[in-house]
């Protein structure tokens, strides 16, 4: 795979922020999503409280993927842009990072609850139930914040033994959702899906509270459709 240039990489991203939009997952102000290009060692994110109908492709900023400093641009990188740069940096197989504040996905992340796969909506996107990270200590608050919550998320994942590509998703305790995938636009999708999922899984838990993950053959064999190495679902990628 070529990377795109960083012109096109700028216009994916700002496509992949006006899709969180589209696709009803910000509140308020709060959502951001970038993307990478590994070879040019950089990520590009949204600026930090630019609206998002005045956004442009030119707003984007560019910082180092190594250190974090801004590259290009102008405005100053959304306020969550360590959170991304860290995720990069432990999950080498990701190429985009996006987070919100979705109401339902949100709603598992307060209530402290992984998302448990109750569906093959669930199942299609997501390996096993969407993990939540424990709280974060006060001297990680305090500290380097935006980090700490990276670095939460990265050890979420790995106390469960999980891979970033096997699950694109996870909730921050008392926070919300972030989500990744091969790209910008990848991210979106896992980030609409993950809210679709919670809240079919709120709906299905209401009515009927003592429902069980759904057995785990059914599970594989959605994922493994759509992600494992003999998937067939939808169109082959040439
Ligand atoms: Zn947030």
């Amino acid at each position: 795979m070529t990377s795109p240039s960083l012109l096109d990489l700028r216009e994916q991203v700002w496509r992949a922020n006006l899709g969180l939009v589209r696709a009803g997952l910000v509140t308020l102000s709060f959502g951001n999503a970038s993307g990478v290009d590994r070879r040019a060692g950089v990520l590009v994110i949204k600026p930090s409280g630019v609206p998002y109908d005045t956004l442009r492709p030119e707003h984007l900023v560019v910082v180092s993927l190594e250190d974090g400093r801004v590259v290009e641009g102008d405005l100053a990188p959304s306020s969550d842009t360590p959170t991304h740069l860290l995720l990069y940096q432990r999950f080498p197989d990701i190429g985009g990072v996006v987070h919100t504040h979705s109401t339902a996905a949100t709603a598992w992340a307060q209530a402290h609850r992984s998302i448990p796969a109750l569906g093959t909506t669930h199942a299609d996107h997501f390996h096993g139930a969407v993990p939540v990270t424990r709280e974060l200590a006060e001297t990680e608050v305090t500290g380097a914040y935006e980090r700490e919550t990276g670095a939460v998320i990265v050890e979420t994942l790995a106390r469960l033994g999980l891979s970033a590509v096997e699950m694109p998703a996870a909730l921050v305790a008392s926070h919300g959702p972030f989500t990744w995938g091969h790209d910008a636009e990848e991210a979106v999708v896992n980030a609409t899906a993950l809210e679709t999922v919670a809240e079919m899984a709120r709906q299905t838990l209401a009515l009927n509270p003592a429902v069980e993950s759904m057995p785990s053959y059914l599970a594989e064999k959605h994922y493994r459709r759509k992600h494992g190495p003999d998937a067939y679902y939808g169109q082959k990628r040439r």
